[in-house]
């Protein structure tokens, strides 16, 4: 029998006193044991605070993304390793795919959003700069910087894998050490996953710790500094925050009652019933409808309740359950047998409100040991009361339980919709655009994510059920009121947001990224001519002055056909209340730019990518004069050949008065 370890300080704890049995879900066999009273919980959270965070923050932003890659890589060939062992939580293959790939697939997303999206430096800038004085000179600007503790991950049974790699990755990318603990249940894949990061051996010492089994008093010693992020039951994410420390960060992802609506414009033969019958059928038997943001009630307009029980129970009743090694089994097994009875005694809960209409127990034969597996069959049940009933609304059954309720009109699914108090996600089923808005102005506040699918998405939608790394999970009251993932800004969660004020140079020197104002540095030689790691921030080029003629405003415009009045009709400008009379193109501004600071000859530069932040702050007349004045205010690297050096341009007229302004991105050798 395995006895799953745990990762602490440095070193792997073997099961001991008070370790509990862990079985296969599908034969009942008990496979391994978990936990260990005599875990040094608090030590392990002092070693991650002691030694985990000041080697992850010794590293900058694209460091750490690197090493989210290089942790993603190594489980991407490893990761047969893992389906073999999660086979033992009663998954399928198909199952594995949203927990190991979906897991795997979230590092790589970090990884890549890391090296793009965030600097190459140790703080996150937020925004703009703020002058709050008359002459520039004082001002402030938001950063965001690593919190100094440790990320305490408690995670649920039901993705052992993507479960603590979607919290982890946010949480190493921002310079956070990181402490998990799996549900007991599946812990065995977690650990191995933990084994197969620590052995691609790009994790700092401390980075990652892990316990299996009980905490102790470990969540005791915790502070402000730390955070803690939980995912599973209601009742036992108010057991977890009441035992902390106060100021302890604390977010939830809890249990929901997730709702899909058919739109009322949908008909029997419209290609959006088929779509529903897809992705209703897809979430009630995904991981035997165990996913925190499986459908578990659906709207369904009053004439087409009968036809969609009748093609739903076609489709489920084709569906074969059982142990998820056999042949042809398409739904495996909950995950034990404490939690199928769990189940069973949710669903007949419902059932005292709602008409089981395909499925149950009764008549039940799945491949393989109906006693000893952890089986349950698909559920379908109708409410017909959805107004009067509580249960349909307010019970998790956490398996393969779905129940359908018709609905009069919109207003009445928006409002049966949000009984659920607070999901993670609804789905709506539609080609209507005006069905659309007005279901997410009426259930937008009650939910993390709202799914619409229709003809035109379905090739590409990505499930009702699935969280997406670039998208927030997480949804308002019931469904815990916490926020995982949605890019960078998951990232934030483990930082700290803080008002620097200081001098342009100051705060220059503070974010690494230059802030109009400061000390702008001229050297030698051309910067176009500069490699990427020898261009430094602030260094400027300022350039030749070049008047502007009529002759070349109707040159312009002739040929690039922009013969807007404002450039070729005198009196017709004067009318304008922005132009003294004609004036110059603001793209032959830009052009004259680039003609007067771009350095010809072959050189480090390769690419213009873009501009950003572009401003036409003044009218050019014919016989002004501009200059620009270049300036490299960041850089980010984006492979070992090159980097993106983001310039500051400034283009002003002979008075010195700003007439253009904007952010120009070239790709620049190494
Ligand atoms: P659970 O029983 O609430 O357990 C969740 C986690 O808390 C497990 O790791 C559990 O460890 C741990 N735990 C229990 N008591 C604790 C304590 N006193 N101190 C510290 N940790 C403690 O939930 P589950 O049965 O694993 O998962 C099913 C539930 O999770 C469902 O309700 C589902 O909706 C929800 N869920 C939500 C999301 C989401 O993102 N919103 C995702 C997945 C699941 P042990 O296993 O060792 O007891």
């Amino acid at each position: 029998m395995q006895r799953i370890g745990s990762f602490a300080k440095g070193v792997w704890v073997e099961a001991g006193p008070g370790a509990r049995p862990v079985a296969d879900a599908a034969t009942g066999e008990v496979i391994a044991e978990a936990g260990n009273d005599m875990l040094d919980v608090a030590g392990m959270v002092a070693y991650a605070r002691e030694i985990g965070g000041p080697a992850l923050r010794a590293m900058d932003f694209h460091d750490r993304a690197r090493m989210l890659k290089a942790l993603a890589l190594h489980l991407n060939a490893h990761k047969q390793a893992l389906y073999d062992l999660s086979f033992t939580t009663g998954a399928t293959l198909a199952d594995h795919g949203f927990d190991v790939d979906g897991g795997i697939g979230t590092l790589f997303v970090f990884a890549s959003k890391g090296r793009r999206e965030m600097p190459e430096g140790h703080v996150l800038v937020d925004g703009a700069w703020e002058p709050l004085g008359k002459t520039g000179a004082f001002g402030g600007q938001h950063v965001y910087t690593p919190r100094l503790g440790v990320a305490f991950h408690i995670n649920a049974f039901n993705f052992p894998v993507w479960g603590m790699l979607e919290k982890i990755a946010p949480a190493f990318l921002a310079g956070v050490p990181s402490i998990v603990k799996p549900a007991t249940a599946t812990a065995h894949v977690t650990e191995l996953c933990v084994r197969l990061m620590l052995e691609a051996g790009v994790l700092p010492d401390g980075a990652l710790q892990l316990v299996t089994g009980g905490v102790g008093d470990g969540l005791a010693v915790l502070g402000p500094q730390d955070a803690v992020t939980f995912t599973g039951s209601a009742a036992t994410a108010g057991v977890v925050q009441g035992g902390l420390p106060r100021g302890v960060p604390f977010t939830a992802e809890q249990d929901s009652l997730n709702a899909s609506i058919l739109g009322p414009d949908v008909t029997v033969e419209s290609p959006e019933f088929e779509i529903a019958v897809k992705e209703i059928t897809r979430e009630m038997t995904t991981k035997a409808g165990q996913k925190c943001t499986a459908i578990r009630r659906v709207m369904v307009p009053e004439p087409l309740l009968q036809p969609l029980v009748d093609r739903l129970s076609s489709q489920l009743s084709k569906v074969v359950v059982g142990d998820p090694r056999a042949e042809g089994v398409r739904m495996g097994s909950v995950v034990s047998l404490s939690q199928r009875q769990d189940v069973l005694e949710k669903a007949a809960l419902i059932g005292r409100e709602a008409e089981l209409v395909c499925g149950g127990q009764e008549g039940f034969a799945p491949v393989g040991d109906a006693e000893k597996g952890a089986f349950v069959a698909p559920h379908l049940f109708v409410c017909n009361d959805p107004d009067g009933a509580e249960h349909v609304h307010g019970t998790e059954a956490f398996g393969p339980v779905s129940t359908l309720m018709p609905y009069r009109d919109l207003g009445h699914a928006i409002a049966l919709t949000n009984r659920g108090a607070g999901s993670l996600v609804a789905s709506l089923v539609t080609h209507s655009g005006d069905v659309a808005r007005e279901v997410v102005q009426g259930i937008g506040a009650w939910h993390g994510r709202v799914y619409v699918n229709n003809r035109d998405s379905a090739k590409e939608a990505t499930g009702h059920g699935a969280p997406m790394p670039h998208l927030t999970h997480g949804g308002p009251g019931r469904a815990g009121g916490g926020e995982e993932l949605g890019g960078i800004r998951a990232v934030k969660h483990y930082m700290q947001r803080v008002a620097v004020q200081g001098s342009p140079d100051i705060l220059t020197a503070v974010t690494g990224r230059y802030v109009s104002g400061a000390t702008k540095t001229a050297q030698e030689g051309h910067p176009f001519q500069v490699r990427f790691g020898d261009l430094k921030i602030g260094r400027t080029l300022t350039t030749e002055t070049r008047e502007i003629t009529l002759d070349d405003i109707e040159h312009f415009a002739e040929f690039t056909g922009d013969t807007f009045y404002a450039h070729m009709d005198e009196e017709a400008a004067k009318r304008n209340p922005f132009f003294p009379g004609r004036v110059a193109h603001g793209y032959l501004i830009l052009s004259f730019a680039a003609g007067l600071f771009v350095e010809p000859n072959e050189g480090p530069v390769l690419a213009n990518t873009g501009l950003d932040s572009l401003r036409f702050l003044k009218p050019v007349s014919p016989g002004d004069s501009i200059v620009v004045d270049l300036t490299v205010m960041d850089k980010k690297s984006r492979n070992d050949d090159y980097g993106e050096v983001r310039w500051h341009a400034s283009v002003s007229n002979q008075n010195g008065d700003a007439v253009a302004e904007y952010e120009l991105l070239t790709m620049v050798a190494k």
